[in-house]
């Protein structure tokens, strides 16, 4: 079993508001299927992110704090509060904003989390599609240690209704003492911590660092002091290699190209999303996305 390998994110901001992008790191760009990883706020400033393109990936919208608005091209208009999952699937394309919910009291925080899937090539060509759970399954964890929501996948023997395309598992945990999880030996993990802190394999991980784990595990015991909000995501390690480029997930530079001229030409194939924000224009496309 290798040990745990701690990665610092990166600190940028999306939308208005300060972001730890956690996933991909270098020399590591999937887990399991999970290839993108952002701990938004927490942030006094509204979520505010215009029309915008994706293919090939699914986003995972995780609240701990505040409310969001998802618009998109089906027509989905879906308030999202803490504990709920907002899945979108992008396939071979969709486009979304992410708006302020409501009037607001202006002052409220807004923190949350969002994860990007990748499609396996069997779906990644498919229809677009957009699922809110309002509630998932949740359970305690073992000698009162916390406990999990299961947002995609099965977990200590729950199992989230919410589509998935590839053998994978996302949860949230709550822990108020040390436990052990179960894991699945031949999945690989990523252990991101959102509040609190926690010590796996004797190393730290807080907010803005990930933990990951190579398979070969069929438990982790992770060790808190005090109370820790945690996402853990894992899945069957992903076989294809993907290009993430912007906002696409894809396989050649081919394919992003012709998403981005397509975004800049609005040529129908990502819809309209009915959304007061404006349209986010696609950055070149660097030539050596080709190499
Ligand atoms: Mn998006």
């Amino acid at each position: 079993m290798d040990e745990l390998v701690v990665s610092d994110g990166r600190a940028t901001s999306v939308g208005g508001l300060p972001v730890r992008r956690l996933l991909p790191r270098r020399g590591r760009r999937t887990v399991g299927a999970w290839c993108f990883a952002y701990h938004m706020g927490p942030s006094a400033s509204p979520l505010a992110i215009g029309p915008h393109p994706h293919i090939g990936l699914q986003t995972v919208t995780w609240l701990l704090e505040g409310s969001v608005l998802h618009r998109d091209s089906l027509g989905s208009e879906q308030v999202i509060h803490p504990g709920q999952l907002n899945l979108m699937t992008a396939g071979a394309g969709v486009s979304h904003s992410e708006e302020p919910a409501g009037s607001g009291s202006g002052d409220a925080l807004v923190e949350g989390i969002q994860l990007w899937i990748a499609q396996p090539s069997s779906t990644r060509f498919g229809p677009a599609a957009f699922e809110h759970h309002a509630v998932l399954p949740s359970m305690s964890l073992a000698a009162g240690a916390g406990s999990a929501v299961v947002m995609v996948g099965s977990f200590a023997g729950a199992t989230s209704p919410a589509r998935h395309d590839t053998p994978l598992v996302g949860c949230e945990l709550s822990l108020d003492t040390s436990c052990h999880l179960d894991l699945v030996p031949e999945w690989e993990y990523a252990l991101l911590v959102l509040r609190g802190s926690a010590r796996v394999d004797g190393s730290v991980l807080e907010p803005g660092r990930m933990g990951y784990m190579s398979p070969g595990r069929d438990s982790v015991h992770v060790e808190v002091a005090g109370p820790v909000r945690a996402i853990l995501v894992g899945g069957e390690p992903f076989p294809e290699d993907v290009l993430m480029w912007w906002n696409f997930v894809a396989r050649t530079a081919d394919e992003v190209e012709a998403a981005t001229r397509s975004w800049e030409d609005d040529d129908g194939r990502f819809g309209r999303v009915d959304s007061h924000l404006d349209r986010i224009p696609a950055p070149v496309v660097p030539s050596g996305l080709h190499a």
